[in-house]
């Protein structure tokens, strides 16, 4: 406990100095700055190679600090009523008051936000005067990390420090919803749609098409392990690491388990982290059994196609 309060301060005193700190969420692990900073919020896009015009989601612990960024609405509050702390996003009007540097938005007046619910980075934001802008804290099309371990991977001494707050609980990124109109899902993600259209009493479904207007970096290949990807496969070829979801009777050593008893929610969790425990084995390719493709498994087979466009 006394160690992990030393950590939130040295965090801080970074963070005050418009440094770079990675810090742990629930998701994944953040790459975070002052968002108040056009100095700070620059080092993120140099250090993780990520082009400009892909806007960040900014990190906050209340509504006090967010009510003098963006503007908000009934929806906003239904889904902040249910979800918050959590894994979901949300696409807020800017205040034109706002002091958000315009690297996060890429100068647009629509801010992306975030509560996580990590106890550690609460207690950080806590303690900070500005909210904190933090994508995921990997090179940019790279997989994102869910452990310290995976942040040094990934980022080794570019970065002055990470907060160590064990491995992210849901593994995946948040699920974004765009509430300045009609809400829109714009990224799947820790939370199920199901869930969202409950609370909203909406039929929102996730739409690729509409949504590459206004999400600039979604499009890509991104979570990639650098080798190719087959997905929906029944018989792997036999030097292929071969990722499933169901125990069976299997012999070798090409198989990697993300649940064995088809837990969507254990899948999640596990997926990044077997993406790159296969990479670092040398393997030339993967293949992935069947996922289905409803609650959860959307947001694991969304992240594994765009992972097999390499
Ligand atoms: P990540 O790389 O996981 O931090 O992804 C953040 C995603 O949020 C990016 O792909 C952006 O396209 C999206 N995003 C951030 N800000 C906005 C915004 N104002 N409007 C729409 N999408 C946004
Ligand atoms: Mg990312």
């Amino acid at each position: 406990m006394n160690n992990n309060l030393s950590n939130i301060k040295k965090s801080k005193l970074f963070l005050d100095k418009g440094e770079c700190v990675a810090i742990p969420t629930e998701t994944v692990y953040g790459l975070a700055a002052n968002a108040y900073s056009n100095k700070a919020t620059s080092k993120i896009f140099r250090l993780k190679k990520r082009p400009k015009k892909n806007p960040l989601i900014t990190h906050y612990v209340n509504l006090k600090m967010l009510k003098e960024d963006c503007v908000l609405n009934d929806n906003f509050f239904k889904l902040y009523k249910k979800f918050c702390p959590g894994p979901i996003t949300f696409i807020l009007k800017l205040k034109k008051k706002s002091k958000i540097s315009k690297n996060v938005t890429n100068n647009k007046k629509t801010l992306a936000i975030r509560f996580p619910k990590h106890q550690l980075t609460r207690k950080l934001l806590k303690k900070l005067n500005y909210p904190l802008a933090a994508p995921s804290a990997n090179i940019s099309s790279k997989i994102s990390p869910v452990t310290k371990e995976d942040v040094i991977d990934e980022l080794g001494k570019k970065i002055k420090f990470v907060l160590d707050g064990g491995r992210s609980r849901v593994g995946l990124e948040s699920t974004i919803v765009n509430l300045i109109k009609k809400p829109q899902i714009l990224r799947l993600g820790g939370i199920e749609i199901s869930k969202i259209n409950k609370v909203l009493k909406s039929k929102m479904k996730f739409n690729k098409k509409k949504k590459k207007i206004i999400m600039p970096g979604q499009n890509n290949v991104h979570y990639s392990p650098g080798i190719p990807i087959r997905l929906n496969i029944k018989k792997p070829k036999p030097d292929e690491a071969f990722i499933l979801i169901k125990k069976r009777k299997l012999f070798g050593k090409n198989f990697y388990y993300l649940t064995k008893t088809k837990n969507l929610k254990e899948a999640a969790k596990k997926l990044y982290k077997t993406l790159r425990m296969i990479k670092k084995k040398n393997f030339k390719s993967i293949s992935v059994e069947k996922i289905p493709n409803l609650g959860l498994g959307q947001a694991i087979n969304d992240r594994l196609i765009r992972a097999s466009k390499f």
